[in-house]
């Protein structure tokens, strides 16, 4: 018997209005996927698109069997999309691809053979050039991985995206991590394990419209920093403290002063300035604790990460 003969691959696209990309996306995958010697699975997750999404995956799965569908009951985002794939994946490899086509399938190939090597237990694809993004989203992209990387206590590779194998350990390791804030850059980065990182260039989506606003970045990028790092809540503390040390010294000075020279009365402006810088400090300390409580609260009410309302596959995980 052949060694990987046996052996299965969990493909997971996210979808999300897609269904004038799905044809192209299928007949692209499946042209990679039946090429290979391994059983293949191909879990597409219809997370409450608005159009005809869900009936093209019906058709699909209809016509072959490799083909699997979760239908979210509504749209719970790309990331809760990717955990039920993975909570659903039977193979020895798993993997993430876009429904777009915007991560080649073909590259499919040349990870299944870094992880076959068994040196690696992950194969990433990572983007070498923003073709196709505007100057200042690429400007905050790189400003952000700076960032980031230097408060976080998991490390982000800048440009790389969702598109990996993984092997089984692997991604049990990440369905482990079941927190319902979830940021799919960082869990990749901080469960660990060995990855060879293969350089591709940006390609534009084959049909539809991305989903993702200015501000749905500048909110994915807050919600990274605080799902990985405490360095807000430090800086909160630090800038009260110098505050504190400052007004101290300030304070005796004022003392000093009143000793030697008397009090004539002045110094309105300086009041309303320190009452001002005072009072927006401690909003923005407030609005820092907010960020995290708000996470908190999230996560102790304890909510299934996505609800499933239609998928053929037998007995699927259905929450989380
Ligand atoms: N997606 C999803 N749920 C969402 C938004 C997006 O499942 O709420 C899917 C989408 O269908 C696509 C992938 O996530 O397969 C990446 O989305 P998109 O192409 O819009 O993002 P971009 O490639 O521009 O980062
Ligand atoms: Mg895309």
């Amino acid at each position: 018997m052949k060694e990987n003969e046996g052996k299965m691959i969990s493909i997971i696209v996210p979808c999300y209005n897609e269904e004038e990309a799905l044809p192209y996306f299928y007949d692209e995958i499946t042209k990679v996927l039946s090429s290979l010697k391994e059983d293949y699975e191909v879990i597409l997750v219809n997370d409450g698109s608005k159009d005809k999404t869900l009936q093209e995956m019906k058709a699909l799965c209809e016509k072959d069997k490799h083909m699997i569908y979760l239908s979210f009951s509504r749209n719970f985002g790309k990331e809760s999309a990717m955990y039920a794939g993975l909570c659903n994946a039977r193979g020895d490899y798993v993997g993430f691809i876009d429904a777009d086509l915007q991560h080649p399938p073909v590259l499919l190939k040349e990870m299944l053979e870094a992880l076959k090597t068994g040196e690696y237990d992950c194969a990433a694809c990572r983007r070498v050039d923003r073709k196709g993004d505007s100057k200042i989203r690429t400007w905050f992209a790189r400003k952000f991985y700076k960032v980031i990387n230097l408060i976080s206590d998991a490390q982000m590779v800048d440009g790389a995206g969702d598109y990996r194998l993984m092997s089984r350990d692997m991604a049990d390791a990440i369905i482990s991590m079941s927190e319902y804030n979830r940021f799919s850059k960082g869990i990749f980065s901080w469960v660990g394990f060995k990855t060879y990182w293969i350089d591709y260039e940006n390609v534009e989506r084959v049909a539809g419209t991305t989903s993702w606003s200015f501000w749905g970045l500048v909110k994915y990028a807050v919600d990274g920093i605080v799902n990985f790092s405490n360095a807000p809540l430090d800086l909160a503390s630090f800038t009260g403290l110098v505050t504190t040390a400052f007004a101290f010294i300030y304070l005796i000075f004022i003392i000093i002063k009143y000793a030697l020279f008397g009090d004539p009365v002045q110094g309105w402006a300086t009041l309303i300035c320190v009452i001002l810088l005072m009072g927006g400090m401690q909003l923005f300390a407030l609005g820092i604790i907010g960020q995290y409580i708000g996470k908190t609260y999230m996560e102790v009410k304890n909510r299934p990460h996505f609800i499933v309302s239609e998928t053929n596959k037998k007995d699927p995980e259905k929450i989380r």
